[in-house]
């Protein structure tokens, strides 16, 4: 069964990874008519006036509807898009934190540029909100890889046996971030 779950994972961001590369080669703004993969699925940017606030709908066809009031549009998507990653990021960091024995982390979610994930000296962990953006188990291995550094505040052996050991399929998201991270980074960029 949990194999099952595990192939089936596998085959899901195989084909996200896909459609990434094919339609994410220019910057795709939040705007109506607008997809972008939120949590693993293709998501349409639906305009939706009778709303106050962005909300992300998981039915057959999965949609964050919207109102463009005050042509807010795109920064009411981002606001739900940062809002579902500190969730999806605490949830995920709660589980790693508690196997690796140390306390509950105090986590940031930010759009950094450079790195997934952070883990401080003092616990303190930042993330970027784009690993909602990407299949649920790159984002579970990122706080993963974080948490992991609760232990070891640095990169040897134990410090990747510990994350293997949290996430034994750690070698292939990391390489899912290294291959489409880019592809990411162009979703919710204005147009050149
Ligand atoms: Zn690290």
């Amino acid at each position: 069964m949990v194999e099952r779950a595990r192939s089936f994972a596998q085959s899901k961001a195989d084909w996200i990874a896909e459609r990434l590369q094919k339609s994410t080669r220019l910057a795709t703004p939040f705007q109506p008519g607008a997809q972008i993969p939120v949590r693993g699925r293709w998501t349409m940017l639906t305009a939706d006036d009778s709303l106050r606030v962005a909300r992300l709908v998981n039915g057959q066809e999965a949609a964050i509807r919207a109102p463009t009031r005050d042509g807010l549009f795109a920064a009411r998507v981002l606001r739900l898009l940062v809002a579902q990653a500190r969730l999806d990021l605490t949830a995920r960091v709660q589980v790693h934190a508690e196997l690796v024995g140390g306390p509950t982390p105090v986590l940031a979610v930010k759009d950094t540029k450079t790195r997934w994930g952070s883990c401080r000296q003092d616990g303190k962990m930042s993330f970027s909100w784009r690993l909602v953006l990407a299949p649920p188990s790159v984002l579970n291995y990122v706080a993963a890889h974080e948490c992991a550094h609760l232990r070891h505040m640095n990169h040897s052996k134990s410090f990747w046996d510990l994350v293997r050991k949290l996430d034994p399929d750690m070698q292939r998201w990391r390489l899912w971030l290294k291959e489409h991270g880019a592809s990411l980074h162009r979703i919710g960029a204005k147009s050149p």
